[in-house]
């Protein structure tokens, strides 16, 4: 509860009955200044629809809060008052000292928290806080937001946009950013680093044979079995169209070569039965490896598509190195 300040500096001894009345009146009228005051923090705390904490700084004290407060986490006021932020933040107590220090400094006034609710659950809140007088000292107020929808769509969000709609792989943007992270590390750790262009043969000739949607269930089957077939910390992506790539962090050309081999044969066997028939496609590789000579990825990757050029030319459905 907010309190009302009642206590008023010493007067002067013995003093008339006008000062006494005129005191006493100052009094009555600080008194209800003071409640009207204090009447009016509550009133508008609790009409809030967010939840309000009134903190203490330095040690992390819940020293006030608003009924919706209250209902979020704990089965009372009484219960809340006892408590401690970090009994409700996830974070470290040192990290929540933190954050409670750049928020009374006004440094920084939105934080992303994750929340320990009253039936035990954690929710993902936004949290404004800044500094206020409570009581003649300072505390924090902080208003609480449940964030978890705008996190939910946040992530589907960066998903879609790394995703490619049709086969679910990597789409390019994510995949040449991946391979722009491994190609760095590579080159800093002295590491090997190997890098595949797929790419589907007479692929127009699926399309043209069996329909578009026919060729599209193709594509996503293939993807679906080369990223069964590649390890957590290798990648797949789409590149394109009929176009494909995969990066083998921390292996060399000749290690990587029977993965590849097996992503081949595995379209080789693919065979979609459809109501237009059997369908399906083999692959064309071309494979390239980090190089002490190369400014970039970029260098990398043309090799693997200078590779692939040359597995079109040598007859398709094969593998050729770089
Ligand atoms: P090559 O062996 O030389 O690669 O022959 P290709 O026919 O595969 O090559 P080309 O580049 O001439 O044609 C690529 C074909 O891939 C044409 C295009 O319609 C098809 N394609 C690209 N993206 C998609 C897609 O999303 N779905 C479907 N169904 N087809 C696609
Ligand atoms: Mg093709
Ligand atoms: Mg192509």
């Amino acid at each position: 509860m907010i309190e009302l300040v009642t206590e008023f500096s010493e007067i002067a001894p013995t003093p008339s009955p006008a000062e006494v009345a005129a005191l006493l009146a100052e009094r009555q009228g600080l008194i209800r200044a003071n409640r009207f005051l204090a009447d009016r923090v509550e009133a508008l705390m609790n009409v809030h629809h967010a939840a309000i904490l009134i903190i203490e700084p330095e040690t992390g004290i819940i020293l006030d809060a608003n009924d919706a407060a209250v209902r979020r986490y704990a089965h009372g006021r009484a219960e809340l008052l006892t408590r401690h932020i970090s009994e409700i933040n996830t974070l470290s107590k040192s990290e929540i000292a933190e954050r409670i220090r750049q928020a009374v400094a006004a440094r920084r006034h939105h934080f992303e928290f994750s929340h320990r609710l009253r039936d035990g659950s954690v929710q993902e809140v936004d949290v404004y806080s800044g500094p206020i007088l409570y009581n003649g000292s300072v505390a924090l107020i902080s208003f609480i937001h449940d964030a978890t929808r705008r996190k939910s769509l946040e992530r589907k969000l960066k998903a879609m946009a790394s995703t490619d709609s049709l086969t679910g792989c990597c789409n390019r943007r994510r995949f040449l950013t991946i391979l722009h992270h491994e190609f760095t590390r590579a080159r800093r750790s002295r590491t090997p680093l190997t890098f595949a262009m797929l790419d589907l043969d007479h692929f127009k000739a699926v399309n043209d044979t069996f329909g578009h949607p026919a060729g599209d269930s193709v594509l996503k089957a293939l993807a679906k079995n080369c990223t069964k077939l590649i390890r957590d910390s290798d990648c797949f992506g789409r590149l394109g169209g009929e176009e494909f790539g995969v990066i083998l962090p921390a292996t060399a050309i000749q290690a990587a070569i029977p993965v590849l081999t097996r992503i081949r044969e595995s379209a080789q066997a693919l065979h979609l039965v459809l109501p237009q028939g059997s369908v399906g496609a083999t692959l064309s590789i071309g494979v390239s490896g980090v190089e002490e000579a190369d400014p970039n990825e970029s260098a990398m990757l043309k090799r693997a598509d200078t590779a692939l050029y040359a597995a079109k030319a040598n007859g398709r459905n094969r593998l050729e190195i770089a």
